[in-house]
């Protein structure tokens, strides 16, 4: 575990856009649509971090193929990792500085608190048009952390993660909640899992009921972002920490993150 470095509370004054990604529990996609939706900024060109605050599965390092590798300190703080050659797209992710896996999860309430703030404050992105903070599932006291940290520098707002089935559409309906009582902007709500794609013939199948986070969204008057189906060769391309496959759908809700982010 590195040693504190104190605050260096600049480290976001260079970023221009900061978007939470929030999930009512584990499992939903929300490391994976984190992902997608940086993959699709950069390819629209623009310069992206994430942030991988998800202290019960970092896995963004794996997803994007920088799984171990070492974090490098300066002056202003922690140095993210670059996944791109471009150097458009660099990752902090609390997996870098845990030499066990689970050793996060053991930890109590304070000590995720500061490892929070430590994460908000210190990692020195230097400019950047859209930093995407991947949170832990739920609504807890960690979540409370990173929006307190965080509101100096005016978040964008969040996009909320859910499958179409009724259970994870309710954990979703507490995000909402939470956003409204902290007031974080809900940019809007993604269906994920929404379908399956048949890896045969591509042809898309809805094995869960459909349109939760859609009828979702119109009751609790916040903006639908569009749905993801479930893709196996996304899920392999995950796995294998390749970035080559993006369903269109993604480029379609990153089209309206990206004029809410610009009109806000
Ligand atoms: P969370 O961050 O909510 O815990 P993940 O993003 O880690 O969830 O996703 C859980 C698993 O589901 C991963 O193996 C991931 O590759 C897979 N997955 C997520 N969304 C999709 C999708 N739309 N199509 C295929 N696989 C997906």
């Amino acid at each position: 575990m590195a040693a504190s470095m104190g605050n260096n509370s600049d480290n976001l004054r260079g970023v221009k856009h900061i978007i939470l990604v929030l999930s009512g529990k584990g499992g939903v996609g929300k490391s994976t649509v984190t992902t997608q939706i940086s993959l699709s900024l950069v390819s629209l060109g623009y310069k992206v971090g994430i942030l991988d605050v998800d202290l019960c599965g970092p896995s963004i390092p794996k997803m994007l193929n920088v799984d171990g590798k070492d974090i490098h300190q300066c002056p202003q703080g922690w140095l993210p990792v670059y996944a791109d050659n471009n150097q458009r797209l660099s990752i902090m992710s609390i997996g870098f500085l845990l030499h066990n896996k689970d050793d996060a999860v053991v930890w109590r309430g304070p000590k995720k608190n500061a490892m929070i703030k430590q994460f908000l404050c210190d990692v020195h992105w230097d400019e950047l048009d859209y930093l995407v903070i991947d949170t832990p599932p739920g609504t807890s006291d960690e979540h409370i952390s990173i929006v307190e940290n965080i509101r100096q520098y005016n978040p964008d707002g969040a996009v909320l993660v859910t499958t179409p089935q009724g259970v994870s559409v309710n954990d979703v309906r507490r995000e909402v909640t939470f956003c409204k009582k902290t007031k974080i902007p809900v940019i809007g709500i993604v269906e994920n899992m929404s379908g399956f794609v048949c890896p045969t013939c591509q042809e898309c199948t809805n094995i869960f009921s459909k349109g939760g986070g859609e009828a979702l969204a119109k009751q609790m008057e916040v903006p639908y972002l569009g749905s993801i189906p479930l893709d196996p060769l996304l899920t392999k391309s995950m796995e294998d920490g390749a970035t080559d496959v993006r369903p269109q759908a993604v480029d379609v809700i990153v089209q309206k993150i990206t004029s809410y982010c610009n009109s806000s």
